[in-house]
């Protein structure tokens, strides 16, 4: 089994993040877009603009590699966001996927009652502004529901997912009779969900439409403790060492009135940012609950054989369910930074994202763009880098605002070529936390980067 290393360099502490900074340099840069926003936006759903899905695609391809690739017992599928409506009877869903609301009579403000201090909701006071809370929960199922068919009378109701997983409970019995995997095996899948969330907001943390991550985990009874503990501590591991502020997470434990009936334990991955700490990606132990249920709502026999022993059970679960857009946006909360200028001049943005994640991963700068020889020279080097890695060409601007738009994106290595170049084949290369700056040979170049921002 593979351990993931802590490959992240800690940086200095600096103060938190405020949400805006982030929403700003998203819009200003092209990472994350509001949804129909010349119709004046939907609350909660968000585009991703050409920073931001590869940005995006880096943090999923990691995980991908990280959870499927890299282990010899977890496979993937990709399962469609609709399902038969009696998915989501069987997981209760339907009746109980359920926020609890209540109002402020004077500043209007909504509320969900798990997200009260106990104090407030006791007392009905508004934790903003001390006004009366109304008393009586108002009760909201968040699944969004859509129709089949085309004919009146003939249509059935069905829903978007409301969680990624259960299509992986649907496909357990295909891919155990697909795939030669045997007990203790995993099974992954990262996919959008859906949910009608009363209170949407904070940019991606609380989106209508957003995409999860899952493993599930599946193994024989006696092993659930021994698979609860590796999966766990794997992936605090695997935040980490994606993070600059190492110290921003934590486990928190579920208190035994949080518990699902069949859970055992639970774990929450938290980060802290300006929101507070804040779950990021909870470690469930499901037990036979979702097989069971599926066995039953379906009538098909999903019990295991152990191809030795023949032992005929239902497999417990370990399931590990984090957010790929909370991965995102704790991320950029992470990684940006205003530095101030040491000769008092504006300061610099920039995005300490790890090599491996950033969307770009070097710009090559000719220093001037009206020498016929610079540009060729690093047009030529950009031509073959991007067959390996992103790579960016710009010649407009002076060279040190060339690099602070790098720096405000995060792309890692900046190349730059000079007339020096042109004498004896080698570039500055440019990095961008510390700034520092050395000569390499063109033709180490590619192996050079490429060491350092690709996963490994
Ligand atoms: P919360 O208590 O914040 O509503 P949850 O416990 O309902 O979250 P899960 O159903 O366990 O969340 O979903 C797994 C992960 O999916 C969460 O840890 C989070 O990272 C992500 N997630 C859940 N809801 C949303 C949402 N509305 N927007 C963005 N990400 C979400």
């Amino acid at each position: 089994m593979t351990q993931i290393e802590d490959n992240q360099p800690e940086i200095k502490d600096t103060p938190l993040v405020p949400i805006e900074k982030v929403v700003s340099l998203s819009k200003r840069r092209g990472f994350v877009f509001p949804n129909s926003e010349i119709y004046g936006g939907v609350a909660g759903i968000y585009d991703f603009g050409p920073l931001g899905v590869e940005l995006r695609n880096n943090i999923k391809r990691y995980w991908w590699w990280s959870m499927v690739q890299n282990h010899d017992n977890v496979v993937g599928i990709d399962g469609a966001t609709i399902t038969h409506p009696r998915v989501w009877e069987a997981s209760g869903h339907v009746e109980n996927f359920v926020d609890r609301l209540v109002d402020c009579k004077k500043c209007k403000r909504r509320f969900r009652t798990d997200h009260l201090d106990p104090e407030n909701l006791e007392q009905h006071k508004c934790p903003v502004c001390g006004g009366e809370l109304t008393s009586e929960p108002r009760i909201f199922n968040l699944l969004m529901e859509t129709y089949l068919g085309v004919v009146e009378g003939d249509r059935m109701k069905t829903y978007l997912r409301g969680e990624a997983c259960q299509n992986i409970y649907l496909d357990y019995d295909n891919v155990v009779k697909s795939s030669r995997v045997q007990v203790p095996f995993g099974i992954c899948q990262i996919g959008k969900a859906y949910r009608n969330e009363v209170t949407p907001g904070n940019f991606l943390f609380r989106q209508r439409e957003f995409e999860q991550w899952d493993l599930q985990f599946f193994v024989h009874p006696s092993e659930m403790d021994k698979w609860y503990e590796y999966w766990k501590n794997l992936r605090f591991e695997w935040y980490k060492g994606i993070l600059n502020h190492k110290d921003r997470l934590r486990f928190r434990e579920h208190a035994s009135d949080e518990l699902a009936h069949y859970a055992k334990k639970a774990f929450d991955v938290e980060y802290q940012t300006v929101l507070g700490w804040q779950e990021w990606e909870g470690i469930h132990w499901r037990q036979d609950w979702d097989l069971t249920r599926h066995s039953e709502y379906s009538g098909q026999d999903l019990r295991y054989t152990d191809p030795l022993t023949k032992e005929r059970y239902t497999p417990w679960i370990v399931e590990t369910s984090g957010g790929v857009d909370r991965t995102f946006l704790n991320l950029l909360l992470d990684a940006y930074e205003e530095e101030p200028d040491p000769n008092g001049k504006e300061a610099r943005t920039v995005l300490h994202l790890h090599p491996w994640l950033a969307p770009v991963k070097v710009a090559v700068l000719p220093l001037q763009k009206n020498k016929e020889e610079l540009v060729s020279t690093a047009q030529s080097i950009h031509q073959n880098l991007r067959r390996y890695m992103v790579s960016q060409y710009d010649d407009v601007a002076n060279i040190g605002r060339r690099y602070r738009r790098q720096d405000e994106i995060g792309t890692p290595f900046c190349v730059t070529i000079d007339f020096q170049t042109l004498d004896d084949q080698t570039v500055t290369v440019r990095e961008r936390d510390g700034m520092t700056q050395i000569r390499l040979p063109i033709s180490e170049l590619t192996m050079y980067l490429l060491d350092r921002v690709t996963w490994k």
